[in-house]
This record gives C-alpha cells, sequence and structure tokens, in this order.
C-alpha cells in the first residue's frame, strides 16, 4: 500500500481520519513534543490502533545526509527525501546563553531555523545557486515541518523552547502557498510545535499577486520582501519575476498586507558590489519605503563558483546602512552567519553533490 506522511495533516484534518477525534490531540503530543520515532512508542493509543496507523501512514519523511557546522555555531542540515532529492535547513543561533551572576540561567539560547519550502526554484534570480539548479517540486507540509522538528530533535532543543521560523532556505514559499500555508498551521499547534505564526516569517521574491492571496488569509504571520533593487531595469536583471511583479506592483501589496500592530515588513536588500551600493540607491529606498512600517535588512552577497558577481565593501555597506538610519529607517545587517559553512541556501547541496559526482 502507498503509505501517506502523517506529518502532511493539520490536527483538524487527523481528526476527521483517525476516530475518536481525541487521538489526534495525542498523536500530534507524540509526535511534535516527545519527538518519538515510531507508533509503536504512542503508549496511550491502542496496540490495534497503532498496528493499523503504521500500515497506512509513513513516519519520516527526512533522513539527515550532511552537517556543516560553522565557527559562530550556526549548523546548516542537508536532508535527504523519500524520493532522493535534497533540500537544505540552517539552524541558527540568534541569541547566546546568559546567566545571573550566581551561575543561574538568565536566558536560554535564542534560536531561529531556516527551513526550504521548495526542491529547486523556478524564479532563477540571477545570483541565487537554488535559483540556477531549476525546479524540481513542491514540498508537502510535512517536509517542511519536518526539517524544524529533525532539527529540534538532533539538537535536544526541549519541546517548549520557543524558536523562529524563516522561510529563507531553498525555493519560493508563495509559489507553493497551499502547502505553506498548511505548514504554518501545523507549526502554530498548541498541541505540537506551538510555533506561534508571529514567530514564522515568509520570505518573498514579491509575487504580488500571491501576496495578497497571504494577506487575505490573515494567518498573522510576518512577511519579508527579497527587495534587492531600487529601480526596475536592475531587479530585472538580477530576477526575471520583477517582469512580471515591477515594484510598484510588491509595494502596493505591501501596503495592503495585514501586519500586526507592534511588527514591520522586513525589505531585504541583497548589496552587490557596484551594481546597488551606493548612496542614490540607498535614496531612492528610503523614497520607496517611505509611508510603510518597515525594516531594511541589508545581506552581503555570498559568491559562490561561477557567480557574476561580487561580495561589496563592508566600509559600503555601512554607509549605506548609516544612511538609511539616518533618514528614519530600521536598518540592520546581517551577519555573516555560517559563512564558513556555505551559508546561502543551496551552496551545501551543490558541493555535496559534486563531491559526490567526483
Ligand atoms: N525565495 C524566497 C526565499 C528564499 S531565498 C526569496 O527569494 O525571498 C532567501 C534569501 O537568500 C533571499 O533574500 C535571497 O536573496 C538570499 N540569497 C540568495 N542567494 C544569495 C547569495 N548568493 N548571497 C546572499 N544571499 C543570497
Ligand atoms: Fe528562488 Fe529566492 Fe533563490 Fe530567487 S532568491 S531563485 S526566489 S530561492
Amino acid at each position: 500500500m502507498n503509505k501517506t506522511n502523517i506529518l502532511d495533516y493539520t490536527k483538524s484534518e487527523l481528526s476527521e481520519l483517525i476516530k475518536p477525534a481525541f487521538r489526534a490531540k495525542q498523536i500530534y503530543e507524540w509526535i511534535y513534543k516527545k519527538y518519538v520515532n515510531s507508533f509503536e512508542e504512542m503508549q496511550n493509543i491502542p496496540k490495534s490502533l497503532r498496528a493499523d496507523l503504521a500500515e497506512a501512514y509513513d513516519f519520516h519523511p527526512l533522513q539527515i545526509a550532511a552537517i556543516e557546522e560553522s565557527a559562530d555555531g550556526s549548523k546548516k542540515y542537508l536532508f535527504s527525501l523519500k524520493d532522493g532529492k535534497t533540500v537544505e535547513a540552517v539552524l541558527l543561533p540568534m541569541k547566546k546563553e546568559q546567566h545571573h551572576e550566581d551561575g543561574t540561567l538568565a536566558q536560554h539560547t535564542r534560536y531561529t531555523i531556516c527551513i526550504s519550502s521548495q526542491v529547486g526554484c523556478k524564479i532563477g534570480c540571477a545570483f541565487c545557486l537554488t535559483g540556477k539548479s531549476g525546479f524540481l517540486r513542491n514540498l508537502t507540509p510535512g517536509e517542511i515541518t519536518s526539517q524544524v522538528l529533525m532539527i529540534k530533535k538532533d539538537n535536544n532543543i526541549a519541546e517548549n523552547r520557543r524558536v523562529n521560523i524563516v522561510f529563507m532556505g531553498m525555493g519560493e514559499p508563495l509559489d507553493n502557498l497551499t502547502n505553506v500555508k498548511k505548514a504554518v498551521t501545523i507549526f502554530a499547534d498548541p498541541d505540537g510545535l506551538s510555533i506561534s505564526p508571529r514567530r514564522q516569517t515568509i520570505s518573498t521574491s514579491g509575487l504580488s499577486s500571491q501576496i495578497k492571496k497571504l494577506g487575505e488569509m490573515d494567518l498573522g504571520i510576518l512577511l519579508a520582501i527579497s527587495l534587492h533593487a531600487v529601480d526596475d531595469v536592475l531587479r530585472e536583471q538580477l530576477m526575471p519575476i520583477n517582469k512580471a511583479y515591477n515594484i510598484e506592483s510588491i509595494i502596493n501589496a505591501v501596503k495592503n498586507f495585514p501586519i500586526d500592530a507592534r511588527k514591520r515588513v522586513m525589505f531585504e536588500y541583497l548589496v552587490i558590489k557596484d551594481l546597488n551600493d551606493d548612496i542614490q540607491s540607498a535614496k531612492k529606498l528610503v523614497k520607496l519605503l517611505n509611508g510603510i512600517k518597515s525594516k531594511v535588512n541589508l545581506i552581503f552577497f555570498n559568491p559562490h563558483e561561477g557567480s557574476e558577481f561580487q561580495r561589496p565593501e563592508p566600509q559600503k555597506v555601512k554607509r549605506f546602512q548609516e544612511y538609511l538610519l539616518a533618514h528614519n529607517l530600521l536598518c540592520t545587517i546581517r551577519e555573516s552567519k555560517g559563512l564558513d559553512i556555505s551559508a546561502a541556501c543551496g551552496q551545501l547541496k551543490d558541493r555535496k553533490e559534486k563531491n559526490e559526482h567526483c
């Protein structure tokens, strides 16, 4: 029998499939809170039902194919899927553990987990290794959520420890909106991973019509826009999708997007040497984001083999940031987390595949 993956279902779907309905809550707790690896371990489920479940459902959509650890503590995972295809996810410790003077714990390490939504990507951005390798398929909801579950398990992160999720790995989440929406719901379930939508960020290359759809779903998630350029000519060159959805359409979609009053839309700006790192661009960016509750995240372009672009000079990025800050635009520079472990997504996969072919 062709088994379906139990992780693909929301709790309400499971309660339709498995009777009595309260079993869904129990199964969720076993999977997402107690981290079991089989139906057999679900002690409060009757033995006969456990056997039926094992007949009907699969449990492990992912296997760890490789891990690379960086000096700054970030850890990149390459997962292989049931059909042998691979995707990446990264565990990023954002704030270190802190102690009071008497040695007791003041604050746990804060983690962000960066996950993939597709194998490859259709959007084909010129600077992105994932985009260059083309599109293979969408991830299922369970393949998306399992990245977080596996990383929590592998790092002994207790079930009740908060993590943040960013859909910034491989793929365009809004090109797989149905499954991403389901993943957001599964993540948020209080009987499961219990990750509030306010701690989940969807990053998009700017599919304006999908941003509108996502807004109408009113999931309460955070939005990040990969802007990278302030004029359509350059943006088209970097991101061919700009021909279909230009900057103006993206800005309009963002203006209509429901945002939590305490939150901001993040605009990601990949800084590329001599292309978009000048003050003129910073000036245009300030104008463009006028009236939007936003923050800008400057990202150093991370070169990869065969890439036609170059890493910007740190002083220029700093100057760019200072201009934005001076004009009342919140702006951070993304730390080069995991640079020594092939930082931008797609690079571990690329290296691993090349090594395997050697
Ligand atoms: N498809 C979505 C989410 C995944 S890409 C999007 O584009 O927003 C996540 C981020 O990685 C994007 O902001 C993208 O611009 C960035 N990225 C891709 N290639 C990169 C590279 N070589 N160096 C630095 N960042 C890169
Ligand atoms: Fe796809 Fe995002 Fe890479 Fe562009 S940057 S090719 S949208 S994954």
